[in-house]
């Protein structure tokens, strides 16, 4: 038995991918720029991505046989955009405060990608089960490996080398019909496709930018070294969800209401006009996860905050992470109310919340004091 590349195509949109092409395995092209990123530091406290270093350069280091690389992308719900804002090089915390994207104070923001209420890994590792055993029925005996962002693939370089999109400005993975607000995936393989040969609508070398400078501009900590190149241990991704010890200070401001994720350097990007807005109903963003209550947060118990959030990507953080990055969002709202319950965590064992509570507690009184 063989099976072709459409019918391979065909059984994914099934489950919900809605691109999917493929290419003979080679080294990971963006392979030296990765590791020149590492060796800049830029990684942060993400040690596994250093220790990790060598597997990156081919990703036969997850599957030995491996002749084939499928790359695959699923669409989440994308976040209000934020192009009628008039200016798009003003401070992106003074436009997440107007227009559509208004935020109730005492709410924290959570990225587009993390507001459903089940871990995306999750989610694409049963459909790549799935897809991985039609594979196998089709042709008994293949090797199939199917992963999902935790695997060591750059997976936005090989994304690009399949003909999905283009690396955009702001390090994603960009559609003309569909912007970026999609999860990636690759299924590894020894089955060959014609198909990986045919002409593709993108290639590494494309680049449908252009001119435009907005996610470069509109970052809140400025994180962009320069086009395509993210100093991970600026970004407000990495501080709120990866990082696990103190924030710095200088960057704590400039978080404004995010306490999982950001999405400014999608919102403001010209081409998530095109965004798809449909996705499978395990991803669906869900009202209760948009905009969560800090409050809350700070009160919870570690057995509350896992029967809540254990199935979620809040989990990920962990409770004391999610708090930490509260007290910071509830200190940049000025939040009078909330001193009550962040001054507890004054006196608690843990340094990172102590030190935070004190300094939150300092710049609530402070805006409190000049008003
Ligand atoms: S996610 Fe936010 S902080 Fe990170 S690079 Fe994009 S705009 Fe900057
Ligand atoms: S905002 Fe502009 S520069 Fe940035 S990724 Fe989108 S099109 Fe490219």
């Amino acid at each position: 038995m063989s099976c072709s590349f459409q019918d391979l195509k065909n059984q994914a949109n099934q489950y919900g991918f809605c691109w999917i092409d493929c290419i003979d395995i080679i080294d990971a092209p963006g392979f030296e720029r990765f590791r020149a990123w590492v060796q800049r530091g830029y990684h942060g406290s993400m040690r596994y991505l250093e220790e990790r270093q060598a597997a990156y350069e081919n990703p036969r280091s997850i599957l030995e046989q491996a002749k084939t690389i499928v790359m695959l992308a699923m669409p989440y719900t994308p976040a209000a955009s934020l192009r009628k804002h008039p200016s798009l090089k003003v401070a992106a915390t003074e436009m997440l405060d107007s227009g559509d994207d208004r935020l109730e104070s005492g709410r924290g923001r959570i990225a587009a990608y993390a507001t459903g209420d089940q871990d995306y890994h999750d989610v694409i590792h049963t459909r790549l089960r799935e897809l991985k055993k039609w594979l196998s029925g089709r042709v008994p005996g293949c090797a199939v490996r199917g992963v999902v962002d935790t695997a060591p693939i750059l997976e936005r370089d090989f994304a690009a080398a399949a003909g999905l999109g283009w690396i955009g400005k702001n390090t994603l993975l960009l559609r003309k019909d569909a912007g970026s607000y999609f999860f990636l995936a690759a299924l590894l393989t020894d089955v060959t496709f014609e198909e990986s040969k045919h002409e593709k609508p993108y290639s590494l070398t494309s680049d449908h930018c252009g001119t435009c400078t907005a996610c470069l501009d509109a970052c809140p900590t400025q994180a962009f070294v320069e086009p395509r190149v993210l100093d991970a241990s600026r970004c407000i991704s990495y501080l709120t969800i990866e990082h696990r010890g103190n924030i710095e200070e200088s960057l704590r401001d400039k978080m404004g209401s995010w306490v999982l994720g950001c999405d400014v350097c999608q919102q403001v990007c010209p081409w998530n006009r095109m965004a798809v807005t449909e996705t499978i109903d395990d991803l669906r963003s869900k009202p209760s996860m948009q905009a969560i209550d800090l409050i809350e947060v700070l009160k919870m118990t570690e057995d509350e905050f896992r029967v809540k959030y254990r199935s979620t990507p809040i989990w990920r953080p962990r409770l004391r992470g999610m708090q930490r990055n509260a007290m910071i969002a509830l200190a940049n709202q000025k939040l009078t109310s909330a001193i009550a319950w962040i001054k507890p965590f004054q006196n608690c064992e843990d340094s990172i919340l102590s030190e935070t509570a004190t300094w939150a507690i300092a710049r609530i009184s402070e805006a409190t004091d000049t008003s």
